[in-house]
């Protein structure tokens, strides 16, 4: 399958994420100063404000914290409404915004705020494998 929509731009403080991707590993930036997780990747920790930070294994294990069905999209997009965004809570801290798999759009109602979620990548091209998440238990 070729991936169709605009992928994102990699960059030096980014690299770790996308070099763990590709190996089907969830890295997430955290911060040695206060040991907190942050997502997305930054320069410095978004908490204290260190810039002493590492990259770390996630277990891409998670939660749903919240979820939006999409009717209406643009772009290479609008041809997949509708589908279903969520806000993952990671399991090591803080929040991923995602495509939610493993769900039916049309029922809603059977999506559970807190159920349980694991990351899988999906390679867009040679050099980048994107992470979904996937409800693995009602
Ligand atoms: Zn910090």
């Amino acid at each position: 399958m070729s991936y169709k929509f605009p992928v994102p731009t990699q960059g030096t403080h980014t690299r770790p994420f996308w070099e763990g991707a590709k190996a089907g590993k969830l890295m997430l930036p955290r911060c040695q100063d206060c040991n907190r997780v942050h997502w997305y990747p930054r320069f410095i920790c978004p908490h204290c404000h260190s810039t002493n930070l590492e990259w770390i294994q996630g277990s891409g294990e998670g939660t749903v914290h919240t979820y939006a069905v999409q009717h209406m999209a643009f772009g290479p997009w609008a041809e997949e409404v509708p589908y279903v965004t969520a806000y993952i809570d990671l399991k090591e801290g803080d929040r991923m915004l995602t495509v939610l798999r493993g769900v039916d759009p049309s029922k809603p109602e059977e999506i559970r705020i807190g159920a349980h979620v694991k990351v899988e990548f999906e390679p867009a091209n040679d050099d980048m494998h994107l992470p979904f998440w996937r409800v693995v238990e009602g």
